[in-house]
């Protein structure tokens, strides 16, 4: 065990020297109170040591001790429900022993040790097995089915192993490893939160992780195993976005990593997601999510690890086989602790003051989602997709972080205040925003939604493009200088606009769209602009057209449930029919 002494403090930074055996990344306890730190930076026998803990209090001379591991979580059942901090101890345990303020130094075990879980083997004594292989699963909740894994690197033969009730920590059999050691198999693992968890492959994401919000899925999917970055001007509707996704995503589980922003806004978070229901099982959501959340009185350091922390016990479910969303708000929280810790370690600085590592931090983050092939034997396969916030000052997303994000992610959900102010929600701005994967989800949607669903996508936004041209015209010169093409133009965007890409999520029908649904929108939206337009080549007036009683039924399509929507489309198109093609030949 390495002891040295601490030589400076400054801040959440500790210099302690003494240190000469110790490794980069190892964890230590710092003074009397054991705070919890982790050595980011040797030079000789100095240390320099990011504590995530109040450091006041210490000084010159007090003991840091290191426990010669990295910082590690613990995997295995109970994770999914808990509410942790950044160095994963569990808050509302440590809130029922101490109360609400976090005791400096305190050990509490991640998870429950006393509890005990009902565990089924699936593979029997003689069995080889390796890493990754599924020795037997938990019904963690009633929604989630944890499985129990052979850890990384582990390869052998069973010698036994039991089903029945067992702690975490309990023996639930005996692997004779390959140097002819002996392991206890139990629940729970553990693994360096820096280090990401091996995979067999990993598989290119072709398939969408399907959100039912329409200008996502439609306008700027993401793909399962994807990564995506959702700027969040304050009251642009950056929570409701957020529980939008965690609520409909079509994945099993949810992590949600909330890297401190300003105090109460975590608390809210802590408040408010437990309290959000699953819509497909009517429970709470908590049933499939796990909640890493800083609290206010925790230092900035913190934040790095509670990114770490939670994208690992992401991976873990995802070698489950599950697919898994990380969200991570606010990234730009975590930046600003990074360039704080650069700041004492006087480094150089880069752009604003961020380190010039910055970067590839962000890329390290962004880099452990995707879609993979799990180790284990049976090939399944996992994904994990992972969304950032950032929040930039101002909204200004030309600052740093936003624009390394941008670099790195492969959509961009650009929210935007003066659509908010307006009332078009989800205020994501459909002239800056993008998605990457449209072209490779492109084979996916063709077969399971439309062979049209590219193009009329596509067309809805070449439709937006055209009007935002059409607008600096107008403005310029007037609304007469547009020709009747235009102003048909116009139209269509204005009715893309309204009655497509505005989706309200405090109402029944609309707060969730299925893609058959997304798609007839677009597609009694086109009818009507095909007919529009012809109609007005043979010479009926567009005030007409613009005014016509059909298009009040199209706006309120999005509204019709789902099993009578098929009909009501059917229904308007054959009114769209009859409306402009007597239009036309009123002439
Ligand atoms: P932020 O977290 O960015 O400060 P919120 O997510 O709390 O903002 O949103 C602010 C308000 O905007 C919400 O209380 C709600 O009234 C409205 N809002 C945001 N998104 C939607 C939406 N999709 N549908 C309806 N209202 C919304």
């Amino acid at each position: 065990m390495v002891e040295g002494k601490i030589l400076k403090v400054s801040g959440p930074l500790v210099i302690a020297e003494g240190m000469r055996n110790a490794n980069m990344f190892d964890v230590v306890r710092v003074g009397e109170a054991k705070l919890i730190g982790e050595i980011i930076e040797m030079h000789g026998d100095r240390a320099s040591v990011e504590v995530y803990e109040e450091t006041a209090g210490l000084g010159r001379g007090d003991r840091v001790v290191s426990t010669g591991a990295p910082l590690s979580v613990e995997l295995g059942p109970g994770l999914l429900k808990g509410i942790y901090d950044g160095i994963q101890r569990p808050l509302e345990t440590i809130r029922d022993k101490v109360g609400p303020n976090i005791t400096k130094g305190i050990d509490e075990p991640a998870l429950d040790r006393a509890k005990t879980w009902s565990f089924t083997a699936t593979v029997e004594s003689g069995a080889e097995v390796k890493g990754g292989d599924v020795l037997g699963t938990v019904q963690e909740t009633d929604v989630i089915t944890h499985k129990i894994m052979c850890p990384p690197n582990k390869n052998g033969v069973i010698i036994d192993i039991h089903s029945g009730e067992y702690t975490v920590t309990d023996r639930v059999g005996r692997i004779k490893l390959e140097d002819g050691t002996t392991e206890d198999i139990k629940l729970m693992q553990k693994w360096p939160v820096r280090i990401s968890r091996p995979y067999a492959q990993k598989l290119p994401p072709v398939e969408p992780m399907i959100t039912g919000q329409r200008v996502i899925d439609a306008l700027f999917p993401i793909a399962k195993g994807g990564t995506a970055c959702v700027p969040g001007p304050f009251g642009s509707g950056k929570t409701v976005v957020q529980h939008q996704l965690a609520k409909w995503s079509d994945v099993d589980l949810v992590v949600y990593i909330g890297c401190g922003e300003r105090g109460n806004e975590m608390t809210d978070v802590l408040r408010e997601f437990p309290e959000l229901t699953d819509p497909r099982t009517g429970k709470s959501l908590m049933e499939r999510t796990v909640l890493i959340a800083n609290t206010s009185d925790m230092p900035v350091a913190a934040r790095e690890a509670s990114i770490y922390t939670g994208i690992t016990i992401a991976e873990y479910y995802r070698d489950m086989g599950y697919s898994v969303a990380v969200i991570a708000d606010s990234t730009s929280r975590w930046a600003e602790a990074l360039r704080e810790m650069s700041g004492r370690l006087e480094e150089m600085p880069g752009e604003e003051g961020y380190p010039a590592y910055l970067t590839s931090r962000l890329a390290q983050f962004y880099e452990r989602a995707g879609k993979v092939v799990c180790l284990g034997g049976d090939g399944r396969v996992g994904t994990l997709s992972a969304i950032g916030a950032v929040s930039p000052q101002g909204g200004d997303i030309s600052e740093p972080v936003t624009q390394a994000t941008l670099r790195i992610v492969k959509v961009f959900w650009g929210l935007d205040a003066s659509l908010a102010y307006k009332r078009h929600f989800p205020a994501i701005n459909w002239l800056n925003s993008y998605s990457l994967y449209r072209d490779r989800l492109d084979g996916w949607f063709g077969e399971n939604v439309s062979a049209k669903w590219m193009e009329y996508t596509g067309r809805a936004l070449k439709t937006l493009q055209l009007e935002a041209g059409l607008e600096e015209i107008v403005k310029l010169v007037g609304m007469d200088a547009l020709s009747a093409e235009d102003r048909i133009t116009l139209e269509v965007a204005r009715s893309i606009r309204e009655d497509f890409l505005q989706q309200n999520a405090f109402e029944d029908v609309d707060c969730y769209t299925p893609l058959a649904k997304q798609f007839k929108m677009l597609e009694l939206l086109f009818a009507f602009e095909d007919k529009a337009r012809r109609a007005v080549e043979n010479g009926a007036d567009v005030e007409q057209i613009a005014t016509l009683e059909v298009r009040e039924r199209i706006a309120r399509f999005k509204a019709v449930s789902d099993d009578a929507y098929l009909a009501e489309a059917e229904s308007i198109g054959n009114e769209i029919t009859a409306a402009l093609g007597s239009l036309a030949t009123a002439r």
